[in-house]
């Protein structure tokens, strides 16, 4: 049982396109009280809006490439952001040549932003770009028309759970308590050592998401991902737009799910639908998809996805 929240909220679920109800790519992740947003389309920060999502709790932002429907939502939210008069820095990854698209934009209006924002250039795939106490979050290289990321969230080892019966019977400090959650033994007071492994539960493993739009199918990351908990994979065409999908470098419903099968990952959500299809031809893409890997789900806006 996690006491840690990792979860996805998915913000828009549309291909290169917005369609009358489906919004093109964003997603927040929450992992413990921390809020990531991962791509910003248009209309991100209405989607958050209307979720009740608190955007000024953002501090980081990770843009996947610069098609339109991955980034346009940024300049509007950076705007809200400093109306709002937000002071604490902002962190933002992307490819280069986000920092000369902003600062035109706002050096235009003679805007300068309460508050400052640090450009973080990606350059590669399997770089960490983001660490803390409790996550670590690494590029994966996407196959794609321009220079595209995916991002792998990777959560750190949790502390061991300490049995609350020896916490009472011994009195134990608190000192002593994080020592042993962290590892150590205790000896009581009259003598007796009582190892780590008596003495606590072992937690919960570490869960792990792999978001990778847009890509072309390629098993070039496969070893990266492999075994996450949660892939969300881009499936822009049903299977019979199997040609048109490897010649602009998306993917088809059949192949993000023989991704996943062949990552052995655990869960698989898929969307950046093409906008041809309407709401109803879903369940045959979510059905392409099962056919091949069952534990398969369609992303939506809205949706809360628990990543483990
Ligand atoms: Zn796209
Ligand atoms: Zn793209």
């Amino acid at each position: 049982m996690y006491k840690t929240p990792f979860q996805i909220t998915i913000l828009g679920s549309s291909g290169a396109m917005p369609t009358s109800n489906r919004h093109t790519t964003a997603q927040l992740l929450k992992h413990d009280n921390k809020l990531f947003l991962i791509d910003c389309s248009e209309g991100t920060q209405i989607q958050m809006r209307r979720m009740k999502i608190p955007l000024m709790k953002i501090n980081h932002i990770f843009i996947s490439h610069f098609h339109g429907d991955h980034y346009l939502g940024l300049p509007g939210l950076l705007f809200t952001m400093h109306l709002l008069g937000r002071s604490n820095k902002l962190n933002i990854y992307s490819p280069p040549g986000l920092k000369e698209i902003i600062e035109t934009h706002f050096g235009i209006c003679n805007l300068k932003t309460s508050y400052s924002i640090i450009f973080n250039e990606i350059e590669k795939g399997g770089a960490t770009i983001y660490e803390d106490a409790s996550l670590k979050i690494d590029t994966i290289s996407m196959l794609h028309s321009i220079p595209a990321y995916g991002f792998l969230f990777n959560e750190k080892p949790l502390e061991r759970n300490i049995k609350k019966k020896y916490v009472n019977k011994y009195n134990i400090p608190v000192d002593q308590i994080l020592k042993i959650k962290a590892g150590a033994s205790y000896t009581t007071p009259g003598g007796e050592v009582l190892s780590n492994e008596e003495l606590t539960i072992a937690p919960p493993p570490q869960r792990r998401y792999a978001f990778c739009s847009d890509t072309g199918y390629t098993e070039s990351f496969t070893d990266q991902i492999e075994g996450a908990d949660t892939l969300y994979h881009e499936a822009t065409f049903m299977k019979e737009f199997s040609e048109l999908a490897s010649e602009k470098l998306h993917s088809t419903t059949a192949e993000a799910a023989t991704l996943a099968l062949k990552a052995k990952v655990k869960k698989l959500i898929i969307g950046h639908y093409s906008a041809r299809y309407d709401d109803t031809q879903l369940i045959s893409y979510l059905n392409e998809a099962k056919a091949i890997f069952n534990n398969t789900y369609l992303a939506k806006e809205g949706k809360v996805f628990d990543v483990g």
